[in-house]
């Protein structure tokens, strides 16, 4: 298992005011929402602790929209089996941002400073994305050094691929190292962390290229979408 903390988190100012819309730039001209927006960013910078962990599994075989793994695990459901058709191997990763951001939002909240506590919430969401996109790559790059390709990224419950397969990805991977846990509800804490999936192989995969937004069920309403595609130039 691979477990990594190297990553960049990059918070443009810019970018975030153009996903929200044109009302957050005139606020930000407001001098106590400024203050709000720069305390939570100095929170946000001072308390990400991002990291993940990953491992690759091979694959024994496709059974109808399932996966069976050489040890035996099935796994699957939704658009797992199309997305990653012609894999040899899955990869499996869980990644956070820690949960200190998640705990100071609390506290700001409970002491009435609620914009601050809503920006540094957004910024926590934001960062694990960026985690993500960033192990996505690193998946990718260290597939094609093998020679191999990557299929596209999935995770449980974005897509039709049902939530309760967080407890598969949790029996694979020994996540202690990096301090995430899944509780009985099927949520991960922090709650600030990402489970996914990616399919590799020497062939052509079922889908290649694509953003995991592609097959989620909330991605015309989605804001951190917005904030990818003009971060990645994903389409
Ligand atoms: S559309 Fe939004 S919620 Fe869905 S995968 Fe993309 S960033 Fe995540």
């Amino acid at each position: 298992m691979y477990v990594t903390h190297d990553f960049t988190i990059c918070f443009d100012e810019t970018q975030y005011i153009a996903q929200v819309g044109g009302s957050l730039s005139n606020l930000l001209a407001r001098p106590n929402v400024r203050a709000s927006w720069v305390a939570a960013l100095d929170d946000a910078r001072r308390l990400l602790r991002p990291a993940a962990a990953w491992d690759t599994f091979a694959i024994k075989e496709f059974r109808h929209e399932r996966l069976v793994l050489a040890n035996g695990t099935r796994i699957g459901g939704g658009p797992v089996a199309s997305v990653v058709a012609g894999a040899s191997e899955l990869a499996v990763g869980v990644c956070t941002v820690d949960g200190a951001i998640s705990s100071r939002a609390t506290v700001l909240q409970a002491e009435g400073q609620r914009l601050r506590a809503m920006f540094l919430d957004d910024l926590g969401s934001w960062a694990v994305d960026q985690v993500r996109q960033q192990l996505c790559r690193g998946i990718e790059a260290a597939a094609k050094g093998r020679g191999w390709r990557a299929s596209a990224s999935l995770s449980p419950g974005e897509s039709e691929w049902s939530v309760s397969e967080q407890s598969v990805i949790f029996g694979l991977l020994d996540t202690q190292p990096i301090g995430v846990v899944l509780t009985e509800s099927l949520v991960m804490s922090p709650i600030k962390s990402l489970s996914l999936i990616v399919g590799l192989g020497p062939g052509p995969l079922g889908v290649e290229g694509a953003s995991n937004c592609d097959f989620c069920t909330i991605r015309e309403r989605c804001n951190y979408r917005r904030l990818r595609t003009m971060q990645t130039g994903e389409q």
